[in-house]
């Protein structure tokens, strides 16, 4: 018989009850040292006592009214992402597959309020991630995603990871843009390098095609700037973002510059719930933590101390790792055994970790996670490593 949760998810048989900052305590009282965060989603740890004051300061004031009202405190999260970014105006939404879905839209209604609706095509990556809905999926084009969902939603073009060749090559006068994570997440922790985004922003500027970069996963402090792309010295023209923007609380956005975004008039899109006065008071909280400069200071000391420690982890266990990469704190740990059986032996050392593409183990620690517990961290995965071998 099926289960009353639609079985869609192989789950560990663990459940928690409550959390205090880098810990998530599960019913029967073990306390688990989160290295995944909920998905990178959880920035400031469990219970952070600033995003509580945060949402039930406005739980008992007024939750929702939907987009036919003035939202104020949706104008203020607005405001806090637009003068500390490139964009000039944002779309709240309830997750990244929603954002992913607006920003294809943004594209198709780019090209077509310019007058140029055939150029349609969007050029993705192999190992790409944006999301379940139908767009999403035909845009990541992943096998196991989209295997049994068809017909797929035409206008997308899938490259190899990493191949600017491949794209320059691509790009004709039907692609309307390139969607890229500068980190890609489920895909195993890849960064892009700075030199290949900054060739990108290039090919794009030459053809007028538009950058859109998906940042729901590297972004939000996680690399150790407030958006990975900062980096690289460019800028997007639409961005995605959510699973840290809400510390725990379902947001989302597309992220664009007026230009972009031109052909987004009244009635071209909407959401009932999306940028809601609880979702874009515990957002602007995050904000006013996360966009610091000595907080994000902090993420790229925190980020190099795990990282120098888990070269050590690696060197300890040259047959259960093979190397780490990504940056600040999104770390991939590069296996040799099945990432799979780590997370289980990780579970049984009481941490949190999360599997991900390209034979990887991801960390995605609470960004104000403390010395000690990366110190923490890094012996259970020692022990973990070892009961692998
Ligand atoms: C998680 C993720 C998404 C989808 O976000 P949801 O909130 O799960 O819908 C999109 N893009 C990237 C890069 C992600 O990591």
């Amino acid at each position: 018989m099926i289960s009353h949760v639609l079985p869609t998810y192989n789950r560990a048989a663990l459940s928690f009850e409550r959390g205090e900052g880098s810990w998530a305590i599960a019913t029967d009282g073990t306390r688990y040292l989160d290295l995944g965060s909920g998905i990178a989603v959880n920035v400031l740890g469990h219970a952070n006592p600033a995003l509580v004051d945060a949402l039930t300061a406005q739980a008992g004031r007024i939750w929702h009214v939907s987009n036919l009202y003035q939202i104020p405190e949706q104008e203020r999260l607005a405001s806090l992402l637009v003068d500390r970014t490139f964009a000039d105006t944002v779309f709240f939404t309830n997750s990244g597959t929603e954002a992913a879905e607006l920003a294809i839209k943004m594209v198709r209604k780019y090209w077509d309020h310019a007058g140029d609706p055939d150029r349609i095509e969007i050029l993705t990556f192999e190992g790409a991630f944006h999301g379940r809905s139908t767009g999403a999926i035909a845009a990541s084009g992943a096998e196991k995603m989209v295997k049994g969902f068809g017909p797929l939603m035409p206008g997308f073009r899938h490259l190899p990871w990493g191949d600017i060749d491949a794209l320059e090559a691509a790009v004709t006068d039907r692609t309307a843009a390139v969607m890229i994570e500068p980190v890609q997440g489920e895909g195993g922790i890849r960064p892009l390098p700075d030199q290949d985004l900054r060739r990108i922003r290039e090919i794009c500027d030459r053809t007028g095609t538009l950058l859109v970069l998906d940042e729901v996963q590297c972004g939000m402090g996680r690399t150790g700037r407030l958006f990975a792309h900062e980096y690289a010295g460019i800028t997007p023209d639409i961005m995605m973002v959510a699973k840290g923007i809400g510390g725990g609380f379902p947001v989302g956005a597309v992220l664009a510059t007026e230009a972009a975004a031109a052909g987004m008039v009244a009635g071209t899109h909407g959401s009932t719930y999306g940028g809601n006065p609880l979702a874009c008071a515990v957002g602007a909280r995050v904000m006013d933590i996360v966009a610091d400069e000595a907080f994000l200071a902090e993420v790229n000391r925190k980020g190099a101390l795990f990282r120098q420690k888990l070269e050590g982890l690696i060197a300890a266990h040259p047959g259960v790792f093979e190397g780490v990469r990504g940056q600040g704190l999104m770390l991939g740990l590069k296996c040799r055994v099945s990432p799979a059986d780590l997370v289980k032996a990780c579970y049984a050392q009481h941490i949190l970790t999360v599997p991900a593409g390209d034979n990887t183990l991801r960390l995605l620690p609470p960004l104000n996670i403390e010395d000690a517990e990366i110190s923490e961290a890094v012996e259970r995965l020692d022990r973990a490593a070892s009961s692998l071998a």
